[in-house]
């Protein structure tokens, strides 16, 4: 099969919290291990909506690589690198500019409920309305195949589709296409060559997606057969050009269910959060001081757990057990709410602890974090720079 690669962004506009590492952070150290994956700061996305606080941005950069270091992402397993500096992304977001209706910026449904949702800026900007086609740059110049998204982002995987189809369509129309492809089938071998024909009428003639995934596959899977080629024939495939950038699929991950100190989703704009490298001390206090369900005036008085955000974190953290004594205990004021909280004091602290201590060792060697850095924007650049080539040379752009 072939190698899925995916793609994942994080923005850095302040210190991560545990609704980070829980809604993101443990599933990036899953799929490292399950995929190619390229992890990246951005920077530039941070810009479009705080573009009028940039110190926030630069201190909370290398904050955030250290967080994720800390979380297990694993340099030797992920690319880890800044948006910025690969610049063939923001040259690839004005290429991709030429081609892009305006319509199509201006029905992403995050458009819209984004500039209300933070009407104290000023979104009514140029960068604002096109992140959603730098956010296509970004993932079309790696190829990547595969992009992790809650619910609300699937419209922009959409989008980056429809980017992808279009340039494809535009520009994959090389001269001599339909005889090079024929060239490229003939490189398969006979056996090959005669199936690949037939999964293709398979595919044009009835629509068979089965027959589709399993030539894609055998393409992927072809030695010796140069890239340009292979781009030609899974063009030639479906019955349009040579395919320069690839759709991506969308990977739905379950929106977080870590609930913030006062039973909201954890997020920093509602000042609920307990971040990452919190000390102890401060996360028992937070924890302590925490609202519980306000029908438990006294000790004597029973409570409803369903009322209190404090039950929400026991959901996250403890067992069956420990859920039966808490929801006896509650109801039947059998037991306190400083009690009660105790189990989830310590378990946040057990789940800190490991964190915290790789957090500091990274924080102690501010080069150990900045040639991890360097080595993925090396990585990186060099993937972007292999698109970029073929991008250019499909627009003309290739002046020798
Ligand atoms: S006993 Fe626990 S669940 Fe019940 S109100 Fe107190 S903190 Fe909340």
């Amino acid at each position: 099969m072939a190698v899925e690669r995916v793609l994942s962004g994080m923005r850095p506009t302040g210190s991560l919290h545990l609704g980070h590492y829980h809604g993101v952070l443990k599933n990036w150290v899953r799929l490292q291990h399950e995929h190619e994956c390229l992890f990246f700061v951005a920077d530039w996305h941070a810009l479009t909506t705080h573009y009028d606080t940039p110190e926030v941005i630069e201190e909370s950069v290398w904050e955030m690589v250290i967080d994720w270091l800390a979380a297990g992402v694993d340099p030797a397993n992920a690319t880890i690198f800044i948006q910025s500096r690969v610049p063939e992304h923001a040259e690839l977001h004005t290429l991709l500019s030429m081609i892009t209706p305006l319509s199509w910026l201006e029905r992403v449904p995050t458009y819209k409920d984004q500039q209300e949702r933070l009407s104290s800026k000023d979104l009514s900007t140029y960068g604002f309305l096109g992140y959603p086609l730098l956010q296509s740059a970004d993932i079309l110049i790696y190829k990547a195949t595969q992009v992790p998204v809650g619910e609300d982002q699937i419209p922009h995987i959409e989008f980056t589709r429809e980017i992808a189809r279009r340039f494809n369509h535009i520009y994959g129309k090389e001269p001599g296409f339909e005889e090079k492809a024929e060239a490229a089938i003939r490189k398969l071998g006979n056996k090959r060559s005669a199936l690949y024909e037939e999964m293709r009428n398979a595919y044009q003639e009835t629509g068979d997606e089965e027959a589709l995934m399993a030539a894609r596959a055998m393409i992927e899977e072809q030695q010796g057969l140069s890239l340009g080629d292979k781009e030609r024939l899974l063009g030639y495939l479906e019955g349009g050009g040579k395919i320069i950038l690839i759709e991506p699929e969308y990977k739905l991950t379950p929106a977080s269910k870590m609930p913030g100190l006062d039973g909201q989703k954890m997020s920093k704009s509602y000042n609920n959060t307990i971040s990452l490298r919190e000390s102890p001390d401060a996360v028992a206090k937070k924890i302590r001081t925490m609202p519980t369900d306000p029908a438990r005036i006294r000790r004597t008085d029973p409570g409803d757990p369903a009322k209190c955000p404090v039950w929400q974190l026991h959901e996250v953290y403890s067992d069956d057990a420990r859920k039966e004594w808490v929801q006896t205990g509650c109801k039947s004021a059998g037991i306190g709410c400083i009690e009660c909280k105790q189990p989830v004091i310590d378990a946040v602290l057990e789940e800190l602890k490991p964190i915290q201590e790789r957090a500091a060792q990274y924080a102690e060697d501010p080069t150990l974090v900045k040639n991890v850095v360097a080595e993925g924007c090396e990585r990186a650049r060099k993937l972007a720079r292999e698109t970029m080539r073929e991008v250019r040379e499909a627009m003309g752009l290739n002046y020798s």
